[in-house]
């Protein structure tokens, strides 16, 4: 059987983590990026003992060259990728738009839309040697009601990789590369440390708007993840799913 290669981004904590524990199950090997080593080899030598094959990709996902070098180092000693998971990302802080500094504003547009952009155009030669390519963005409920407090931008560079997934699917589909979206609720991971730390009771009110009651687990946007890339999913592109217990009705 031919090794089956999926590249994470993003991958060393929270919901890429996840992933990487997931789809390690469902037997692929992993290339894991981050930017942080330790975490990274960590994470390979957990994963290892597991008796997963992964390796660490250190490289900014916001740098279009270390990108384009990795991924053909990637491509090259491998052959092809099967999937690819656009997961890094994040809010890089909060400000409202009024007082926004370019700089801000472009940070977060590149970590968020920049970074699936870059991988997701260097792996696609790889992807196409894939007999069943599959890449998978991570967008966010912020895309659809314009982000939290100072987050706005964060909703609107989420809206872009929303509306790129779309995009990427008509480009890919003549090739059966498959191209679909999650777009996670609140999710209980690091990215939501600070407020964790600094305002718990204001952590602990969130489950009241989310339908089901409680926050989301890594575990549970993994799952749907390993359907997506999954020959279980194979009709099933250019779509999007909410993963937030019903979050996006906005009870
Ligand atoms: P997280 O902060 O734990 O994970 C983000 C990951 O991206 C980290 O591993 C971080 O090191 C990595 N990263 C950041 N900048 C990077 C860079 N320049 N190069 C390479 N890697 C970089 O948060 P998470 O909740 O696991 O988030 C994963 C994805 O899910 C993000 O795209 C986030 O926007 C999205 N998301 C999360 C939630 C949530 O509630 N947790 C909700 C909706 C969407």
């Amino acid at each position: 059987m031919t090794e089956k290669i999926a590249v994470i981004s993003g991958a060393t904590g929270g919901i890429g983590a996840a992933v990487a524990k997931r789809l390690g199950q469902e037997g692929y090997t992993l290339i894991l990026n981050g930017r942080d080593r330790e975490k990274g080899l960590a994470l390979v030598s957990q994963l290892q003992s597991d008796k997963v094959t992964a390796e660490f990709a250190a490289f900014d996902i916001t740098n279009e060259s270390e990108v384009n070098q990795s991924l053909q180092e990637i491509g090259e000693k491998y052959g092809h990728i099967d999937c690819v998971i656009n997961n890094a990302g994040g809010l890089g802080g909060r400000s409202p738009i009024e007082s926004m500094s370019t700089e801000f504003y472009r940070s977060v547009m590149a970590l968020n839309m920049d970074s699936a952009f870059y991988l997701s155009r260097a792996a696609i030669p790889y992807l196409k040697k894939s007999d069943y390519g599959a890449i998978i963005n991570n967008t966010s409920n912020a895309a659809w009601n314009g982000g939290g407090p100072g987050a706005g931008i964060y909703g609107v560079s989420k809206a872009a990789v929303h509306a790129f997934t779309r995009a990427l699917a008509k480009e890919l589909a003549p090739y059966g590369i498959r191209v679909n979206a999650v777009s996670p609720g609140t999710i209980d991971t690091p990215f939501h440390e600070q407020i964790k730390a600094t305002k718990p009771e204001v952590f602990a009110s969130w489950k009241n708007n989310i339908l089901l009651n409680r926050l989301g687990q890594p575990e549970e946007v993994a799952s749907v993840i390993a359907f997506l890339v999954s020959k279980d999913a194979s009709f099933i592109t250019a779509e999007t799913i909410q993963i937030g217990g019903g979050q996006a009705l906005g009870i």
